[in-house]
């Protein structure tokens, strides 16, 4: 068995799905061949921990993962992604298979720290520190793809919702420089794509911070529309108080960008939302919606609500449920407040 074949367990978002995509494409391109997990003998669990118990489900699939390898001290176990930022290097205490841990900024540095841990098997990593920028990656645009294709556009938040713990975990802000997203979204399309979704953790706060460059976001997705062979042009997750006008022309300008919106409500009562720190209220959202309408008649919303936020009354919830059918959403991913 090769001690260059991979495997990688993703948890979380769709930017997590992102990040693991591009690892297996950084390590393909340093002559690692993915296989399934008894193969392995790189095994890089990326972790999210958005949702409940993310480090039981860390230490759950650690542990199987010693059950399916038979707990091989030669089989190299990399922790990635939010929850290695959370919990850093006591990973390496609770499983001995482990020798990376590498944050949110800390994964771009992973190729290189993984044909390192092989070079020196007595050596553990920990990459956790946070940039100030945002750090390109090595072979980001490489290699096949499918028809749809996401890319990055800024990591990281400065929102501090009080629920959330995206600005701890991620970093703040830091968008990614124009002519980089441009380069990589050309080569996607160069290499089959015909659909770009942009990613980033309140993707249209894009080019509002000391990365920026100067592009706003409704500039990025006219210069991104106007590419060649694209046919369709997504975006996910906009915060809704930075949804400006110009953003919202875009979905009557723009032909390529899809009737479609992720738009997160979280909660229909202004006491709620003011708690959470959204910073919009229901008359600033309904506003919103209206005016995106305006601009798309066919737009589809979709949203995020929360129910059980910390002194939600009776009130609140039917606040909420007002609110849904004011919205006229197509759907909703509800959760209770954890
Ligand atoms: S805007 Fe989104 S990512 Fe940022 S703190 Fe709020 S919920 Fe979290």
């Amino acid at each position: 068995m090769s001690e260059k074949n991979f495997h990688i367990v993703t948890f979380g978002c769709q930017m997590n799905v992102h990040d693991s995509q591009w690892l297996a494409r950084a390590l393909t391109a340093r002559g690692f061949t993915e296989t399934p997990l008894e193969e392995a003998r790189v095994v890089v669990v990326n972790t999210c921990s958005v949702r409940e118990k993310p480090e039981q489900k860390v230490m759950s699939a650690l542990g199987r993962i010693r059950q399916v390898t038979g707990g091989d001290p030669g089989v190299l176990v990399a922790v990635a992604g939010c929850v290695a930022q959370q919990v850093g290097a006591a990973f390496f205490e609770r499983e001995n298979q482990v020798r990376l841990v590498a944050g949110s900024d800390g994964i771009s540095g992973a190729p290189e720290a993984i044909e390192r841990l092989l070079a020196e098997p007595d050596l553990r990593l920990s990459l956790l520190d946070f940039t100030s920028h945002y750090v390109e990656r090595e072979a980001g645009a490489e290699g096949p793809c499918g028809p749809v294709a996401y890319v990055n556009i800024m990591q990281g938040c400065d929102n501090f919702c009080a629920y959330c713990i995206v600005p701890f975990t991620r970093g703040r802000q830091k968008s990614r420089a124009t002519p980089a997203i441009m380069a990589e979204c050309r080569a996607r399309l160069n290499h089959g794509a015909r659909e770009i979704t942009l990613l980033g953790q309140n993707v249209n706060a894009f080019g509002r911070d000391k990365s920026g460059d100067g592009v706003s976001f409704a500039r990025l997705l006219a210069q991104v529309a106007a590419l060649p062979g694209l046919e369709r042009l997504r975006f996910v997750t906009p915060h809704p108080k930075d949804m400006g006008p110009e953003d919202i022309a875009a979905f009557a300008e723009l032909a390529p960008l899809c009737p479609r919106l992720h738009l997160p409500l979280q909660a229909g009562s202004d006491a709620v939302l003011r708690r959470m720190r959204r910073k919009y209220d229901r008359r600033g959202f309904l506003d919103l919606v209206a005016a995106l309408r305006a601009a798309r008649p066919e737009l589809a919303l979709s949203t995020d609500l929360i129910v059980g936020f910390p002194g939600e009354s009776e009130d609140d919830f039917q606040a909420t449920l007002e609110m849904m059918e004011a919205c006229d959403f197509m759907s909703s991913f509800s959760f209770c407040y954890s």
